[in-house]
């Protein structure tokens, strides 16, 4: 089996994902619930998507673990200017994520926790920390981790401690903030009533709430254990959120925290980062409603190598869903076909297109090469198709054969698109899940009828209730 080569962020190198008989440890920070996420956080929960299902094509298992951060600087800022609790506020947007997650086709994590269902095992963490003298209390109140006591800070970011120390007189008591600003950073904020309203947690430090950069490590270590194997996010998330990540656990377990640390480029709008900052970003939503499809996003944020910075445009998206439409065709084509062929020429370009499809993915995801391979293998069936050669048994074995590269691609217009889901369906899906709740089973089974009609099925997951559409034949 081939083994994945994948680039460490740590050591700069292409490093290879030892095989073990244990699943691969994969921990992806997940999406802060103040709002929708962006097609530009979906780049990164695809890429980790592709990394996740392409370990599990090369044959590795994998236990993959995405944290839900419902409680940082931004949840709580949104929940207080709304004067609702910090659950009522994250939920519609924790609920919309899921439901993009599988409009994107990405595949479900093993597990999900939330920030605030860890507030337990942060505090144990910061008080073995406290004790360690890796932290201490400020004259504010709140816990900080000291640089000083972890030499290796900044092994991540390549940041050297020394420059940092010089610079870092003071301390940093909110979530984000760039190098130029490294300095002790907060494990536990002491409680400030303007700013946080109703909402703290009791500790044996007083009354507050966990800095946003232990939740990780706390949701890490307890569900997945001391040593992850592949840790991933955003590039924006190496400083300070992982450099942080790696100082807290190791200080707290003294042992490796990360082998491989895997890192996204961004996704831009005109040279600039997509974020909510700038204004510059579209919602999985705001694409739907234009009327592209799940599986045009995620070609379109999957072309490009995941180490490459990204540019999005609306004509980007438009040239992959007329790339998939010619997919589509040829699809039909191979669906359709029903005459004899001859099969001797078509396996030998199928092995060779298998052969440098896994190569290629197993390089550190090399996504071009891997779409060559797929876009080779499709003309030379074009030709064969001309010449007579490829009959209903050819295009059943083209079939297979794509059906098991869509396990990595996700996207390959195999079967009728889910989305797009018609007006009246959405809102019969609406009025069923609130019938359910207020327990009238009656209209719920009324609506989850007329869903079915409309070719749709509801489908109940831990996470909530999800619309799907039938799959057609
Ligand atoms: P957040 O919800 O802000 O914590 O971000 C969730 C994930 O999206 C993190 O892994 C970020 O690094 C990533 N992210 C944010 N903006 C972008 C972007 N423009 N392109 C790619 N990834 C991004
Ligand atoms: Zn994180």
């Amino acid at each position: 089996m081939a083994l994945l080569k994948l680039y460490n962020t740590e050591t700069k190198k292409k490093e290879e994902v030892q095989q073990k008989k244990n699943p691969i440890l994969l921990y992806t920070c997940g999406p802060t619930v103040y709002d929708f996420a962006h097609i530009g956080n979906f780049r990164t929960y695809v890429f980790e998507d592709f990394l996740k299902r392409t370990l599990l094509f090369l044959g590795y298992k994998v236990r993959h673990v995405m944290n839900i951060t419902d409680l940082d600087d931004k949840t709580i800022r949104g929940a207080n200017q709304k004067k609702i609790s910090l659950q009522e506020y994250t939920e519609p947007f924790t609920k919309a994520f899921f439901e993009d997650l599988s409009l994107m086709r990405i595949l479900l994590a093993d597990a999900y926790p939330y920030a605030t269902d860890y507030i337990g095992e942060i505090i144990a963490i910061i008080q073995d920390l406290l004790k360690k003298a890796n932290a201490y209390i400020g004259n504010d109140g709140s816990v900080y981790f000291s640089l000083r006591s972890f030499p290796t800070y900044g092994r991540l970011s390549h940041l050297k401690l020394q420059e940092l120390k010089e610079g870092a007189s003071q301390r940093v008591c909110v979530d984000e903030y760039d190098k130029e600003s490294a300095s002790d950073f907060v494990l536990w904020k002491s409680y400030d009533e303007k700013r946080d309203g109703p909402i703290y947690w009791e500790s044996p430090f007083g009354k507050g709430r966990p800095g946003w950069h232990m939740e990780c490590s706390a949701m890490a270590l307890k569900l997945l254990g001391n040593t992850i194997d592949i840790h991933c996010g955003g590039v924006d998330n190496i400083f300070p959120h992982h450099e942080n990540e790696i100082a807290q656990s190791e200080s707290y377990t003294r042992e490796p925290f990360v082998r491989i640390w895997a890192h996204s480029a961004h996704l831009l709008v005109e040279q600039k980062k997509m974020s909510k900052s700038l204004g510059n970003f579209y919602t999985v939503r705001d694409l739907t409603k234009k009327g592209y499809g799940g599986r045009e996003i995620r070609f379109l944020l999957m072309q490009v190598h995941y180490r490459m910075q990204l540019n999005f445009t609306l004509l980007g998206l438009d040239a992959a869903r007329a790339s998939l439409q010619r997919m589509k065709d040829f699809i039909l084509r191979l669906r359709t076909e029903k005459k004899e062929g001859v099969f001797g020429k078509i396996k030998e370009c199928l092995q060779e297109a298998e052969r440098g499809f896994t190569t290629a993915v197993a390089d550190d995801l090399n996504i071009s090469s891997a779409l060559s391979f797929l876009f080779d293998l499709i003309r030379e069936v074009n030709t064969l198709f001309d010449q007579e050669q490829i009959g209903k048994k050819e295009s059943q074995e083209i079939l297979k054969f794509l059906e098991r590269i869509d396990q990595v691609l996700g996207f390959l217009p195999l079967q009728e698109e889910v989305e797009a889901v018609p007006e009246e369906v959405q809102k019969a899906f609406e009025k069923r899940n609130q019938a359910r709740a207020e327990k009238n089973w009656k209209d719920a089974d009324f609506f989850r009828k007329l869903i079915q009609e409309k070719g749709y099925l509801v489908e109940d997951t831990p996470q909530g209730a999800v619309l799907k559409k039938r799959e057609v034949e």
